[in-house]
């Protein structure tokens, strides 16, 4: 039987990209360490500072959430109810409960209360691939309610950001390249960003939730089945099997040399939306767009059915 590398004791959990035996305990502990760590490097957050972090009800932004109440970070949450059948419902059910759980503030907003349908019905109503529409909707509300925190936090973990980072490689998207990084520093009137689990993988992620007791919803949205970012995983974790490191190496190794692109990045000039003043590079940002979009269309068909009925 394998000891833990720390204490000696009966090991639980293998990190085998990282060749290490942890009991329960320790692996906590370590995991929470590197949390920090990361938060330090990249000069995330401290602990005078009020951060809002997403969570989608998934076990990464729930654990992220309960780790940086557990380092004693000033959190809030922001959840969006998205409007998307039985996957919302169970979601914000998982964040209610461990809203009243772990004492958090935890802020909710509802997609159907802002355009009067879900995220597919908005889609479909607009003939627009669903995963591009609802990251402009989520992007958009995250930052209007982020106007009285200093610092914004999501869940991305190694996988996620590797997929990112692989699929940014494969299409040469510069421009994202240069903005694929754990912090972005505040810009106009978008908040500071920043991803604490950026080195820490989906298997440790999800282990930390569990031995935590963090009840958190395990199905993915059913709109991203298929998605290229879940394909590109499929991909880096064959790879790992056969290399171990891979992904951090992969990561890492970009981060050091981001620079690069940074310096070819376009730098677009950003104007305020004359309907909502948010920073834009049109007059008019995508989510008024969005909005303007459904009311012509609900207009239409009014209009349409009206005449039907003459
Ligand atoms: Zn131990
Ligand atoms: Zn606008």
């Amino acid at each position: 039987m394998k000891k833990c590398r720390i204490c000696g004791k009966p090991a639980e959990v293998f990190l085998i990209s990282r060749n290490l035996a942890l009991c329960r305990r320790d692996f906590v502990e370590n995991f929470e360490k590197r949390v920090e760590k990361t938060i330090n490097k990249f000069r995330m957050a401290d602990r005078g500072e009020k951060i809002l972090v997403a969570v989608s009800g998934g076990k990464d932004s729930l654990a992220l959430l309960h780790v940086l109440k557990k380092l004693g970070y000033r959190v809030t949450g922001y959840h969006i109810n998205l409007g998307i059948g039985q996957y919302s419902h169970e979601s914000l059910k998982k964040v209610l409960d461990f809203q009243k759980k772990e004492g958090i503030e935890i802020i909710i907003e509802n997609v159907k209360e802002e355009f009067g349908m879900g995220i597919g019905e908005i889609s479909k109503l607009l003939r627009q691939p669903t995963c591009s529409i609802c990251g402009t909707i989520k992007r958009y509300m995250f930052n209007r309610t982020a106007g009285s925190f200093d610092v914004i936090a999501t869940g991305h973990n190694l996988d996620d950001e590797a997929a990112t980072l692989m699929g940014n490689v494969l299409n040469w998207q510069i421009e994202y390249l240069a903005r694929q990084y754990p912090v972005l520093e505040s810009k106009n009137n978008l908040k500071k960003k920043i991803k604490p689990f950026v080195f820490m993988s989906e298997y440790e992620t999800a282990t930390y939730a569990f031995l935590e007791d963090i009840d958190y919803i395990v199905e993915e949205c059913p709109y991203a089945t298929g998605a290229k970012s879940i394909f590109y995983k499929g991909i880096l974790n064959r790879v790992e099997d056969r290399m171990r490191g891979t992904k951090i190496h992969f990561l890492s190794g970009f981060f050091k040399q981001r620079g690069r692109f940074v310096s070819q990045e376009k730098r677009t000039e950003l104007k305020p939306c004359i309907k909502c003043g948010y920073m834009t590079t049109s007059n008019i940002c995508q989510f008024c767009r969005i909005k303007e979009k459904i009311n012509n269309k609900k207009g239409g068909n009014h209009e349409r059915n009206f005449l039907q009925n003459q």
